[in-house]
């Protein structure tokens, strides 16, 4: 749009300047023709006309306004020119000029008059386009150079915005890197804080047998914590750097089947029944990334359930997908919160989560994957009734 106004403003102003310039040139040339003329016909007399042979009308009028001679049209047929303004002016100071638009405006006829020695007149004329005409004579040109002007702008424009966007893109991986480092720092500080206190107590050797087993049962908690939080910090900046990955055929059934039986203890623990249900699909995926996003829809799946609650993966194909989904009866998530879950470090409960072992980056892992497969997630949860979360494949 920007390059098509300039480019209509640019090309009026430049056609009214050429105009200004061409119409005073035209108006010197007839002014010599016409003293040249003019000496010729005094030296001549009328029979100069009779072997002329110009393009351009040349007029001979009587003091009176009579048409003695024209080389354009019969000179008794014309009517008298008195009144016509060049000729008016003529008479009065010795030169006169004037233009005129033709009926259709489509072109103006300039005149230049200029009064003989023997008091005759003799005035030349020459037709000029208007800018209207010319701009319509040039519409093939007009349109090409418009086309050439919208497609370099467009190029030039698409180059500058990507600059734009790389720009921005970088600076937003940069603030995520630097708010990644700082919450990992955060992350990893509360554990190694209560590690140290423990172990400080221990060092000071006045505890009880059952007090020394208490502390060391907490720093081995915690050091869990902190091995988990660091394997899934691992995963994720695997996932990031975008390393390549080695795909193969990986069938979701089994693949499910194979992760359901590593948390049926856990499940056990929390009285949560699993459950896989669906057909035998493959998808060309890597195994290690599927894993651990399906690992973590079913964690989440039994960890965030309460007792007696179902905890089920279903595999099934639509249209050109295939539809992993992982569904609970558990606590469910609210509506405002459930897309924030994604994001790293977040969780909706933290003391809850520490409290089971969450790290806060499992849901993050299963978006990163998602990303890697290009597929797409989809979560339906009501608070107090459990969490569908969907992963969409293609299936190629
Ligand atoms: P965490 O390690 O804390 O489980 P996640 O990234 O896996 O971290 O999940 C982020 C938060 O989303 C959790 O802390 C929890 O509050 C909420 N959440 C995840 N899955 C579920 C679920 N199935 N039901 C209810 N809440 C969930």
């Amino acid at each position: 749009m920007i390059s098509l106004v300039t480019l209509i403003i640019s090309t009026l102003l430049i056609m009214g300047i050429l105009y200004e310039y061409f119409e005073s040139q035209l108006k010197k040339q007839l002014q010599t023709e016409a003293d040249y003329i003019g000496a010729a016909v005094l030296t001549e007399g009328i029979s100069y006309f009779d072997n002329i042979d110009t393009n351009e009308r040349i007029t001979l009028i009587a003091p009176d306004g009579t048409v003695l001679a024209d080389t354009a049209a019969d000179s008794s047929a014309l009517e008298n020119h008195i009144d016509r303004e060049e000729i008016r002016l003529a008479l009065q100071n010795g030169r006169g000029t004037s233009v005129r638009y033709s009926d259709t405006f489509t072109q103006r006829t300039v005149y230049y008059a200029v009064r003989l020695a023997n008091g005759n007149i003799l005035r030349v004329s020459a037709r000029q386009y208007t800018v209207v005409t010319i701009l319509l004579k040039l519409v093939q040109p007009i349109a090409v150079i418009v086309l050439f002007a919208v497609l370099a702008s467009a190029i030039l424009s698409a180059r500058v915005s990507k600059a734009v966007l790389d720009d921005e893109e970088r600076e937003k991986r940069e603030r995520m890197r630097s708010e990644f480092t700082s919450n990992v720092s955060h992350e990893l500080k509360t554990p190694l804080t209560s590690i140290s206190g423990f172990a400080e107590m221990l060092m000071l050797g006045d505890a009880d047998k059952e007090t020394v087993a208490d502390f060391s049962r907490s720093i081995y908690d915690e050091s869990q914590r902190m091995i988990s939080l660091v394997q899934d910090i691992l995963r994720i900046s695997e996932l990031d750097e975008k390393m390549q990955f080695e795909p193969e055929d990986v069938d979701l059934y089994e693949l499910a089947e194979e992760i359901m039986e590593c948390l049926r203890p856990e499940a056990d623990k929390m009285q949560v029944r699993l459950r896989v249900i669906g057909e035998h699909i493959s998808i060309n995926g890597v195994r290690k990334i599927i894993y651990e996003m399906l690992y973590n829809l079913c964690d989440n799946a039994i960890k965030y359930n309460r007792p007696n609650g179902l905890a089920e993966v279903g595999i099934y194909e639509k249209e050109n997908t295939v539809l992993l989904t992982v569904r609970d009866t558990g606590i469910g998530i609210a509506k405002e919160e459930q897309e924030r879950v994604f994001e790293r470090f977040y969780r909706v409960d933290k003391a809850h989560s520490r409290a089971i072992g969450g790290t806060g980056l499992g849901l993050s892992i299963v978006k990163h994957g998602a990303l890697y497969h290009r597929a797409s997630i989809q979560i339906e949860s009501e608070k107090d009734k459990g969490t569908n979360i969907t992963v969409c494949f293609p299936k190629k």
